[in-house]
């Protein structure tokens, strides 16, 4: 059976102090009173990844990094590896968000380049994808995401897709409190997932988890997360305010 993953992704948000307090609270709310049977992940800096990883149940918390470089080593000052993310103790990278894509150029050339890094070190990809406005209201969004996997996560052998956690995210929705419907998310993750079927066959496409994300907050969670297709979210503004994040774990 797919897992329910709820992940925050807390930007560029929290200095390292305030970051590590956080994850501690989040952490007290998941042991205290989080569903056992959700996978909890904490999205945070690079420079926050270490602490927070010795500030939490490794066993009910899992810790990601934003973002990884596409290159394994070398002269690219600034640049945080793939391997220097699995050192930290972290185990998942999200790839692609529409934020990374439209202010730092991330293509699909490049997307493929850290996806390959990222499942040789081990490391479980949340693979970022979803259309902007404009998009949306020309009604051709099916095709606009299928795209984005066609040249990218579509280019994965079957046991590297396997590995895949998969966020739905409509930009405009992303940060703007306007929240896709729950049919307007149920319909999208089911054509994903009927997408995945084609490519990988019914039995991947039934293993793979798929998040929405964009707006989703302890008072929606529930209504989105009640559709056969939604396996949890990925979550932004909501995930920096730990009594709100915990509502959203539980919201099954
Ligand atoms: C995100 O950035 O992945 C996100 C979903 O943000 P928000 O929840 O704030 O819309």
């Amino acid at each position: 059976m797919r897992k329910k993953i709820v992940a925050g992704n807390w930007k560029c948000n929290t200095t390292l102090q305030e970051g590590i307090q956080l994850a501690k609270d989040v952490n007290t709310q998941v042991e205290e009173k989080g569903a056992e049977d959700v996978v909890v992940v904490l999205g945070t800096p690079f420079t926050h990844i270490t602490s927070v990883v010795n500030s939490v149940n490794k066993t009910r918390v899992g810790v990601a990094s934003q973002n990884c470089a596409a290159e394994p080593k070398g002269a690219y000052t600034g640049e945080v590896s793939a391997a220097m993310v699995k050192s930290t103790g972290a185990g998942y990278v999200i790839l692609g968000h529409s934020e990374r894509r439209e202010y730092y150029n991330e293509t699909s050339e490049i997307l493929n380049k850290k996806l390959a890094l990222v499942l040789e070190n081990g490391l479980t990809p949340i693979y970022c994808c979803g259309e902007p406005l404009s998009i949306r209201e020309a009604g051709t969004q099916n095709d606009y995401v299928k795209k984005q996997f066609e040249e990218t996560i579509f280019r994965l052998s079957v046991d590297d897709f396997k590995k895949l956690i998969i966020a739905y995210e409509p930009i405009w929705a992303i940060g703007t409190g306007v929240t896709a419907t729950s049919e307007q998310a149920q319909e999208m993750h089911a054509f994903l997932r009927e997408t995945i079927a084609g490519k990988f066959g019914q039995e991947i496409a039934d293993e793979t988890s798929i998040l929405y994300g964009g707006s989703c907050n302890a008072k929606n969670a529930k209504e989105l997360f009640a559709n056969p297709d939604v396996d949890g979210g990925l979550i932004g503004g909501a995930s920096l305010k730990p009594e709100d994040f915990i509502e959203i774990i539980n919201a099954y």
